[in-house]
C-alpha cells in the first residue's frame, strides 16, 4: 500500500544525531499517522557521508513507521539530496526536513492540519529570527533575497526553510519541474497554490556541525538566482545604460567647452579613468553571463543529478503482530 505522505530527511554526517534524530520523528510521525488514518514513510538520504551515517541508517529500525534508506554514491550536496528523496518517496504528499534536529518535529501536526483541515497546499516554516546568526551571514542573506525578488513574478518567501509540506498535488507539481540544477524552496513557491508561512525557532544543532561553508553559501545563492531570475542580467543592463548616459553627457559638455568656451582639455586622466570604468563593467557582466551560460550548460549535459549506491526498504511490522 502506498502512503499518504513521504518524508524527506538528507543526511550528511549526522551519525552522531541520527538514532535520537530517529526516534524523535518516527514518534511524531506514528503518532501523527494515527490520529489521521494516514500511511507514513520516512525516506532517509545519505548524501555521501564521510562519517558513519550510511552504516547507522541502515541500521534503523521501523518504529511503526516504513522507512527507506537511500545512499547516494557520494556527496552531491542538499538540493541533490532531496532530489533523490523526491524520486524515491512513494507517498503523495511530501515533507522535507533536516536531519540535524534543527527543524522540531513538533511542526509535523501544524503541517498536516494546515493541509488536511484547512486545504494549504505548501506550509513551510520561516524563521521567527536569525539573531542567533553571525552579522556578516544575516546580510549576506538578505542581500541575496533583495537580488532573488528583483523584479521577480513570483516572490520567494524571505527566511524560509527548507521545512515544508507539499500537498499531492503541489508534490506532483514539484515532480514536473524538469531542471536538473534544482533550488527547492525557489521552486516550491514558484508552483503556485495555496501557501501558508509558519514562524518557527530553529533548535541549535546537537550533534555534528553545519556544512555550509560562505563558499557553499555563496554558490547556492548563484544557483538560486541564475536558475530564478534575470535580475542579475538586468542590472547589468541598467549599469551599462546608466554608463552610456553619463559618457554621453560628459562627451557633450566636452564638445561644448572646446569649440563654444575654447577651453584646452587635460585629457589622459579622464580617459584612463574611463577606460577602467568601461572593463570593469564590461568583465562584470561578462562573469554574470557566465553564470547563466554555466547554468545552460550543465542543463543542457543532462547528467544524472545523483547515482544511488544503496537503497533498503524497511516495512514497520503491522501493528496487530506488536502485541
Ligand atoms: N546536507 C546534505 N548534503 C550536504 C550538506 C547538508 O544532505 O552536502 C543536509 C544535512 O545533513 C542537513 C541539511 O542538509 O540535514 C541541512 O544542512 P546544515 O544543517 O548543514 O545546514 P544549515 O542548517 O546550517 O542551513
Ligand atoms: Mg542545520
Amino acid at each position: 500500500m502506498t502512503p499518504d505522505l513521504s518524508i524527506v530527511v538528507p543526511l550528511y554526517n549526522e551519525a552522531s544525531g541520527l538514532p535520537f534524530f530517529h526516534r524523535k520523528l518516527s514518534d511524531h510521525a506514528r503518532r501523527v499517522a494515527e490520529a489521521r488514518a494516514m500511511r507514513i514513510e520516512i525516506v532517509y538520504v545519505d548524501d555521501g557521508s564521510r562519517d558513519a551515517t550510511a552504516s547507522v541508517a541502515a541500521d534503523l529500525q521501523p518504529h511503526g513507521i516504513d522507512v527507506q534508506v537511500v545512499a547516494l554514491s557520494r556527496n552531491f550536496g542538499k538540493e541533490a539530496a532531496l532530489m533523490a528523496g523526491l524520486d524515491h518517496a512513494r507517498g503523495d504528499a511530501l515533507l522535507f526536513m533536516d536531519g540535524d534536529g534543527q527543524h522540531p518535529p513538533e511542526m509535523m501536526e501544524t503541517f498536516v492540519s494546515l493541509w488536511k483541515d484547512e486545504g494549504y497546499d505548501v506550509a513551510y516554516a520561516v524563521k521567527a529570527d536569525r539573531t542567533d546568526e553571525p552579522p556578516a551571514r544575516r546580510l549576506f542573506v538578505r542581500m541575496f533575497y533583495r537580488l532573488l525578488n528583483f523584479g521577480a513574478a513570483t516572490r520567494i518567501p524571505e527566511d524560509a526553510a527548507d521545512f515544508r509540506l507539499l500537498s499531492p498535488r503541489a508534490a506532483a507539481a514539484l515532480r514536473r519541474l524538469p531542471e536538473r540544477n534544482r533550488f527547492f524552496k525557489g521552486l516550491s513557491s514558484w508552483i503556485g497554490f495555496r501557501q501558508k508561512a509558519v514562524p518557527y525557532r530553529p533548535a541549535a544543532r546537537e550533534h555534528g556541525s553545519s556544512s555550509w561553508s560562505f563558499l557553499r553559501l555563496l554558490g547556492l545563492s548563484m544557483e538560486g538566482l541564475t536558475s530564478f531570475s534575470p535580475a542579475p542580467l538586468r542590472m547589468a543592463g541598467m549599469v551599462g545604460a546608466l554608463l552610456a548616459g553619463a559618457a554621453f553627457l560628459y562627451g557633450s559638455w566636452i564638445v561644448l567647452e572646446r569649440l563654444i568656451w575654447g577651453i584646452p582639455l587635460p585629457g589622459y586622466p579622464s580617459v584612463v579613468v574611463g577606460l577602467m570604468v568601461i572593463g570593469g563593467v564590461q568583465l562584470l557582466v561578462i562573469g554574470i553571463m557566465g553564470e547563466y551560460i554555466a547554468r545552460i550548460l550543465s542543463e543542457i549535459k543532462a547528467r544524472p543529478v545523483y547515482f544511488v549506491a544503496d537503497h533498503a526498504v524497511r516495512h514497520a511490522e503491522p501493528v496487530s503482530e506488536k502485541s
